[in-house]
């Protein structure tokens, strides 16, 4: 792509304005005055909406008395990633959701007021874990991101010895590749890499599992075995024209805004989006805040059946992201580049085995839509060659796991994170989280009824 293809001439100034986190952190003033609105609920619903249930009321009222160091402690006992959790957790279906403040429109600001304790963790080196005594165990996880980070600093706290294979040069998952910049810096991500490597955990980057170490490999050679790979690429759409330059997946596309210099990022003027989840909402702000003058996303089903949060659909129009529901494409035109998307007018059909209704094609309502970039925002690919490597039972590539313990078909190998989700499963750093200390339990259970 060229330079005179780029949509618009934002300065670079302006451009970097657009990437600044959106959420500002608290004041020490706003900090006193927001953590002593809470009532210290008996029972308190928040941290029942919390998937990893941290004391939510405890770490508020340190941050009251001024304890931020013990309030940082509160949060990171449940929750290893608590930093990360504070910026991009979908607060609004989660705790702050459930504050008793909520039905009058003002529930306390759960997430800034993590941040507001994690920020000072991280502004301070405060190391607050120390490795258990040495138990001898060796455990490998594989993958480097939330799900095998919390596994392993459990495992850590236990005494256990683990490491971590990642493929990629750099830990932290999608958390370090794949959280739009302006929620949540690259930073932050692998400080928290950084803390699991301080309990004594070994982080082996590039080196990826089934390449450069065979799966049989890891069970001759390891106690157990965590499998955290989450879910491959976007899925091609199947459809002519996907060759062209222009088409872009939407992985690729957010991974560009937290690898390189964002004046470097082109984009189109007018984008089209394919998919109407969270990925695809941030493929749209993206493209937006990059300077593009129409930004569309597409979308075969209707409103009710998007799979994005409501205030991710609220944020997307507040943008001036446009929707076309009930509009499936069907090529993409061109010549080299993309100069135009023809789509088909859709309506729902009966569910599919999953119980959402499939979207059907109405023949003779094809229309063209002109654009001149494409992002592919369709679901992700699993990992079924490595699944069945390791001989673990899986269902078209979802690991299938004892949802108490994290443990797959083969004793020895747990999982968890999004590698073991359901389709219509919420998919959250937090629930990847959880799922790490799930099985972090589960495994040392199986060591210590080993001896
Ligand atoms: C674009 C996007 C934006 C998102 N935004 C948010 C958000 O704002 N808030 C939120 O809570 N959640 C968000 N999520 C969801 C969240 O990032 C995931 O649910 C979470 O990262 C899942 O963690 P995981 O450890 O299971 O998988 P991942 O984060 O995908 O980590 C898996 C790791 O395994 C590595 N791996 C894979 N195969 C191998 C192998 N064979 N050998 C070695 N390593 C391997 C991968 O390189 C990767 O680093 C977003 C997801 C996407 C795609
Ligand atoms: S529900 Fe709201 S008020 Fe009650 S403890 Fe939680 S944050 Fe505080």
């Amino acid at each position: 792509m060229g330079e005179a293809w780029r949509a618009a001439k934002l300065s670079p100034d302006e451009l970097q304005k657009n990437f600044v986190e959106i959420t500002p952190p608290l004041k020490p003033e706003e900090a006193l005055v927001e953590s002593n609105r809470c009532l210290f609920c008996y029972d308190a619903p928040c941290m029942h909406a919390c998937p990893t249930h941290i004391n939510i009321p405890s770490f508020i009222k340190k941050i009251a008395t001024g304890n931020l160091k013990g309030s940082a402690r509160v949060i990171m006992e449940s929750n290893f990633l608590g930093a990360t959790c504070s910026r991009v957790c979908p607060v609004d279906e989660l705790c702050e959701g459930a504050c008793v403040y909520e039905p009058f429109g003002k529930p306390i600001a759960i997430g800034r007021l993590q941040r507001y304790a994690t920020d000072a963790m991280i502004a301070n080196n405060w190391r607050l874990f120390e490795p258990g005594s040495p138990t001898g165990k060796r455990i490998a996880c594989v993958g480097g991101g939330p799900a095998s980070l919390s596994c392993a600093a459990e495992l850590a706290k236990l005494g256990h010895k683990v490491t971590i294979f990642e493929k990629r040069e750099l830990a932290g998952g999608l958390d370090t590749y794949g959280i739009v910049v302006f929620r949540e810096p690259k930073e932050v991500s692998l400080k928290e890499v950084e803390m699991v490597r301080d309990l004594g955990v070994e982080v082996r980057t590039g080196v990826k599992v089934g390449e450069d170490v065979t799966p049989h490999d890891l069970l001759n050679n390891y106690d157990a075995i965590f499998l955290g790979v989450g879910l491959g690429r976007v899925l091609s759409l199947g459809i002519p024209g996907e060759n062209l330059e222009g088409v872009y997946d939407a992985l690729d596309f957010v991974e560009a805004t937290r690898t390189q210099p964002i004046k470097e990022i082109e984009v189109g003027r007018r984008v089209a989006i394919i998919g109407a989840g969270n990925t695809a909402v941030d493929a749209a702000t993206i493209s937006k805040r990059l300077g593009a003058e129409q930004v569309l996303i597409l979308y075969r089903r209707g409103q009710e059946e998007m799979t994005a949060y409501d205030f991710e659909y609220e944020f997307a129009k507040n943008e001036g992201i446009e929707y076309r529901f009930f509009t499936s494409p069907v090529r993409i035109l061109g010549n080299h580049r993309v100069d135009a998307i023809e789509c088909v007018r859709t309506q729902l059909g009966n569910p599919d085995p999953s119980g959402r209704r499939v979207s059907v094609p109405i023949s003779g309502s094809e229309f063209t839509i002109p654009v001149d970039m494409v992002v592919r925002a369709t679901g992700q690919h699993k990992y079924l060659q490595l699944l069945d490597n390791l001989g673990v039972k899986h269902d078209k590539g979802r690991v299938i796991i004892e949802s108490e313990t994290g443990r797959t078909s083969n004793s020895k190998i747990f999982a968890g994170g999004d590698c073991v989700l359901t389709p219509n499963a919420m998919a959250a750093t937090v629930i990847a989280v959880e799922h790490g200390k799930i099985a972090a339990r589960g495994i040392h259970q199986l060591l210590a009824r080993a001896g």
